[in-house]
């Protein structure tokens, strides 16, 4: 067996969590991440027949029997997983229809998944429904994003367009918008089962007075989609209280669409 704490799929995703924290997306113990992987990928490094042990997930999702997740341990703080990935992080199998966690590695101080479980593999499985390559859900609190839950009409459409205006990537980044959801208690299987159904026609599901999740098919790809949600909010958060002169218009926004051969989501310009 090689040593896990080589494999690029961990070295990746503690460097992602580090970024983030970078950010300041992710105080204390905030923020959690989950990447889908093969049994091929992980083969090299851990025995997918020696179950460490098995914890209760709470919730169903069959779709997802059998497969691998490298998840973030509840609790745990993003400054601190590159020190202590053994700790901080768990490679878990699904089994019994999802109602079960088959630990793998990790979690060695006797700790278990993030609070947020539910959330992250709900989110998976309707993903998965739409895009076969999908793998990773992050969950932060970037600043400029949350700022705008409190201040911004919550209705999807006008929050997307208001992202879309703030930059000119927006659009060609997320042209499906961003779904929001209007606070709901988190930790819970009813918000997860909320997040999987705004995450069946957008990437990104903004939690109104709580953070975001982002969805993708790797960790850069889903840390650059929050990355420029983010940017955007932050430009709007700094001209909002000032007289616009000029936007990027509908026609702007609809040139730039067809010049990078993407399909801004129907109904969501003039
Ligand atoms: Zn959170």
């Amino acid at each position: 067996m090689q040593d896990i704490l080589t494999a690029p799929w961990l070295t990746e995703l503690i460097r992602t969590a580090t970024n983030m924290y970078a950010h300041g997306w992710d105080e204390r113990n905030g923020g959690n991440i989950s990447l889908r992987l093969d049994e091929a990928e992980i083969a090299p490094y851990v025995d997918p027949k020696t179950v460490l042990r098995t914890v209760p997930t709470g919730f169903a999702a069959p779709e997802l029997e059998g497969m691998y997740f490298l998840v973030t341990g509840t609790g745990r703080y993003f400054r601190n997983m590159q020190y202590f990935p053994a700790r901080d992080l768990g490679l878990v199998r699904l089994t019994d229809g999802g109602l079960t966690a088959e630990l793998l590695w990790g979690f060695d101080d006797g700790g278990t998944f993030t609070s947020e479980f539910a959330a992250h593999m709900m989110s998976h499985a309707a993903r998965l429904a739409v895009d076969p390559l999908h793998r990773v859900v992050l969950h932060c609190h970037p600043n400029h994003l949350l700022a705008m839950t409190y201040v911004h009409d919550l209705d999807e459409r006008a929050f997307t367009r208001t992202l879309w205006q703030m930059e000119t990537e927006c659009v060609m980044v997320f042209p499906e918008g961003v779904n929001v959801l209007p606070w709901m208690l988190c930790g819970t299987v009813a918000i997860g089962e909320a997040t999987a159904e705004k995450m069946k026609t957008a990437r990104l599901v903004v939690w109104a007075q709580h953070g975001i999740y982002g969805a993708g098919r790797d960790l850069d790809e889903t840390f650059g989609l929050i990355e420029t949600a983010e940017k955007a909010a932050e430009v709007y958060l700094m001209i909002a209280h000032l007289p616009r002169k000029q936007t990027l218009t509908d026609g702007a926004l609809r040139a730039i669409a067809e010049r990078y051969g993407v399909t801004p989501r129907a109904g969501y310009l003039e």
